[in-house]
């Protein structure tokens, strides 16, 4: 198990084909996801074999397609809480900072990670494991 120091950005990229919008062809797509400055990030740069059209975009909010492409490429990270007495109480204020979610998702959530079945790309698994230690949480992002 490799453990990422803090300030390392962490960054995935993967390779992968779709339609072009505009001609139907075959679209050779770059996609790269990352916790970069203590956000995560991504872009996807593509390229058409019919009408040589390009097209560049990025975002925040990783779209469903490049995660899961993401995820069939590299596997799923877990987070793994380490402490001897974890707080459930500080992991849940934790995630529900981080995710943007309500206290009944979160209370749903903090099991799994507590059982380290949390999964998800690496980048976002790093992205908590920060939060998480930030504050005062044994914490860390990795791949089994
Ligand atoms: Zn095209």
């Amino acid at each position: 198990m490799k453990i990422i120091s803090l300030k390392e950005p962490v960054v995935e990229s993967v390779r992968y084909h779709a339609s072009c919008k505009a001609c139907g062809a075959r679209l050779e797509c770059w996609g790269v996801h990352g916790l970069i400055g203590g956000s995560l990030r991504w872009d996807v740069e593509s390229v058409c074999s019919g009408c040589g059209q390009t097209t560049a975009d990025c975002g925040q909010e990783l779209p469903a397609r490049l995660r899961e492409q993401l995820l069939a490429d590299h596997g799923p990270a877990t987070l793994q809480v380490t402490g001897p007495s974890v707080e459930r109480v500080t992991v849940m204020r934790v995630l529900r900072a981080a995710l943007g979610i309500g206290l009944k998702e979160a209370k749903a959530l903090v099991g799994q990670v507590l059982a380290g079945a949390y999964l998800g790309t690496l980048p976002e698994m790093e992205y908590l494991a920060r939060k998480l230690r930030g504050a005062g949480v044994d914490a860390v992002a990795a791949r089994p």
